[in-house]
């Protein structure tokens, strides 16, 4: 058992870290203070973490990627946690295109795939609903009807990441109302040629990346786009990429709140000492160190499982474990950092209250942490308590 990195991932971390630090670090604080990304600068930031492997890494050559293994591409997500997690956000949602591809026709594979890979075209993914959630996608709302070569969509889909920006979405849609969940598929939508409606919404961390309400009246999309129906493996399969993700990235905005924390208890004095040297300070410090870096085996061990491509249980255990865990630890982590910080702490104008704000919001997306603990409970015991 080898608990390094090999070569080509340090070398992958040392180039992202340093290109974060120089380029982009210096103006995350300033930017955080204004509105979400405008379309132009998602082009703008995308365009220049894409030569590093961001977004693409993992796609083929053929489609301008650079044949990354999903446990190198966590290298990157990781430090865009570390340094930005709005900007982290907008790159994993983005990176889900591929999944979207892998689902096409050769039709729409070839009118689309490049446009998406190159980042022409930005896209999202509309699930949730108003009143679908967790159930997603059992109780689906969302209307897809057929008539002639056309389906026509009506509906609201809400908390959609990117959705504001996006040329295209894949939405989630009640084809067949009398077939319950097998009566579910997902139509793929081009917004120049099939308008829908978005509207920002604001959250508590992540400010920066759009998150949408996105709705649909009567709005008519060639037939040919239809990508899959319920039970689709792909989907299925894919869904684990996301939820990896939000877990990696989860450690590295731990890691730089542990690092903050670190130097800050070494700088500050009190009783005419470092903080540092109060049992009590070290107990936090301690406790933090040891929650990242169990979330970061739990992380790479799920990444690790996605290249070896198991049969699905094994993968949505591993995946859901590190999920829940890493999600709520980040929580737990920044909390300590804000306490370890003291006043400074929650200062709106720190850091710290960003990396306690920007914890908050991954415990939720790609399925609640207590959505994956029914998860992992199914695949150990074989009874499915998420009916
Ligand atoms: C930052 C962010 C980005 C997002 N991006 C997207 C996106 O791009 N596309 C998209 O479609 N959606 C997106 N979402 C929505 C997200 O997927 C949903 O919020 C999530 O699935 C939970 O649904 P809900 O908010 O309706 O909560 P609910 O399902 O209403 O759950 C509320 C509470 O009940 C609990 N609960 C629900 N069911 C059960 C159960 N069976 N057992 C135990 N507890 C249960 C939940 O754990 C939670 O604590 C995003 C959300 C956030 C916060």
């Amino acid at each position: 058992m080898d608990f390094e990195f090999t070569e080509d991932q340090k070398m992958l971390k040392k180039n992202a870290h340093d290109f974060w630090q120089k380029e982009i670090d210096p103006i995350v604080d300033e930017r955080e203070k204004g509105d979400t990304f405008t379309k132009d600068e998602y082009h703008h930031y995308l365009n220049m973490l894409l030569p590093l492997g961001y977004v693409t890494g993992t796609s083929s050559e053929e489609y301008g990627g650079m044949g990354l293994s999903w446990s190198s591409y966590a290298v990157l997500l990781e430090e865009s946690g570390y340094w930005w997690p709005s900007l982290s956000s907008v790159i994993a949602t983005i990176g889900g295109g591929e999944a979207t591809v892998s689902r096409m026709n050769d039709k729409l594979k070839a009118k689309y795939a490049k446009r998406m890979t190159s980042l022409e075209m930005l896209g999202c993914s509309g699930i949730s609903e108003p009143n679908v959630g967790s159930a997603a996608p059992r109780g689906i709302e969302f209307k897809a009807t057929l008539e002639g070569d056309y389906w026509i969509l009506n509906g609201t889909k809400t908390w959609t990441s990117n959705g504001c920006v996006s040329d295209y979405i894949t939405v989630l849609c009640l084809l067949d109302s009398g077939k319950g969940v097998e009566g579910v598929g997902t139509i793929f939508v081009d917004r120049a040629e099939s308008p829908y409606e978005t509207r920002e919404m604001h959250k508590i961390g992540w400010r920066c990346s759009s998150f949408a309400e996105t709705t649909f009246t009567d709005c008519r999309v060639p037939k040919d786009n239809l990508l899959s129906g319920a039970g689709d493996t792909e989907f299925a399969r894919a869904i684990n990429h996301g939820r990896a993700g939000l877990s990696v990235r989860a450690v590295g905005l731990a890691q730089a709140a542990f690092d903050a924390s670190l130097s800050y208890s070494q700088e500050r004095k009190q009783f005419g000492k470092p903080i540092a040297a109060f049992q009590l300070v070290q107990d936090m410090l301690v406790d933090m160190v040891t929650e990242i870096d169990c979330g970061r085996f739990l992380s790479y061990r799920a990444f690790n499982t996605i290249d070896k491509n198991p049969p699905l249980g094994e993968l949505r255990k591993y995946v859901s474990m590190a999920k829940a865990f890493n999600t709520e630890m980040v929580n737990r982590v920044t909390y300590k950092a804000v306490q370890i910080h003291g006043a400074v702490g929650v200062q709106t104008d720190a850091r710290l209250e960003r990396y306690y704000r920007d914890a908050r919001p991954f415990t939720i997306p790609d399925g609640t942490t207590q959505i994956q603990k029914l998860v992992v409970g199914r695949e150990l015991t074989g009874i499915n308590a998420l009916r």
